[in-house]
């Protein structure tokens, strides 16, 4: 059987010639998402935007620069977790994805969280955690009521534990999100820690 890197190069390539939606016509190429392809922890943002798009990687501008901190802070690195979004292709001038492409574009995603198995989601943003709540059946209002909040959840036949954060960009315009999702790395953190204790118990 392939290993999980190859799995996942796999998904990526299938992405790469991908014209399901319409999202592929404005965008410059692809970008699936990278890391860890074993991580525990699965951070999932909305769609690429303008860096990503050109770069081919996820979070790359002033937004993910803000994440790569709050994961250092936290004592990760980009490469113990993995990073994606809920679809693949730069929607024109960012705005947000429409149903009909997120519902052409989430297969992906799934495959992803088969092959990757975290223990872990983080949904960033409204859309993020609106497709990952309402996915797993859990009642969703908004982040503002969702954010912080730990859903115990099977997903994909799998126990995973969801906990909805702001998106990093929300950082950008004003100190209460950016304080927000500091405070969320905390929980985030801890809950890495639970994580590994209870791996170590049932090992
Ligand atoms: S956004 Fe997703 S479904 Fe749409 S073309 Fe890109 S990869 Fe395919």
């Amino acid at each position: 059987m392939k290993n999980q890197q190859l799995l996942l190069n796999d998904i990526a390539a299938e992405i790469k010639y991908c014209r399901k939606c319409r999202l592929h016509e404005a965008a410059c190429q692809g970008v699936p998402g990278e890391g860890d392809p074993s991580a525990d922890i699965l951070f999932i943002g909305e769609a690429p935007g303008k860096n990503e798009d050109l770069s081919g990687r996820p979070f790359v501008g002033s937004a993910g620069k803000f994440l790569d901190s709050m994961l250092n802070g936290i004592g990760l690195a980009r490469t113990d977790v993995f990073i994606a979004n809920i679809v693949k292709h730069r929607p024109p001038k960012n705005r947000a994805p429409k149903p009909d492409e997120i519902q052409a574009c989430t297969p992906y995603l799934d495959s992803q969280i088969k092959i990757i198995k975290p223990k872990i989601i983080i949904p960033m943003g409204q859309h993020a955690t609106n497709y990952i709540l309402s996915r797993t059946g859990a009642d969703f209002q908004n982040i503002s009521a969702a954010r912080g909040k730990l859903y115990e959840r099977v997903w994909l036949g799998r126990q995973v534990i969801i906990m909805p954060i702001y998106h990093p960009a929300a950082s950008l315009y004003s100190p209460k999100y950016k304080a927000a999702i500091k405070e969320d790395f905390q929980k985030i953190q801890a809950l890495m820690q639970e994580c590994q204790r209870e791996y170590k118990v049932n090992k």
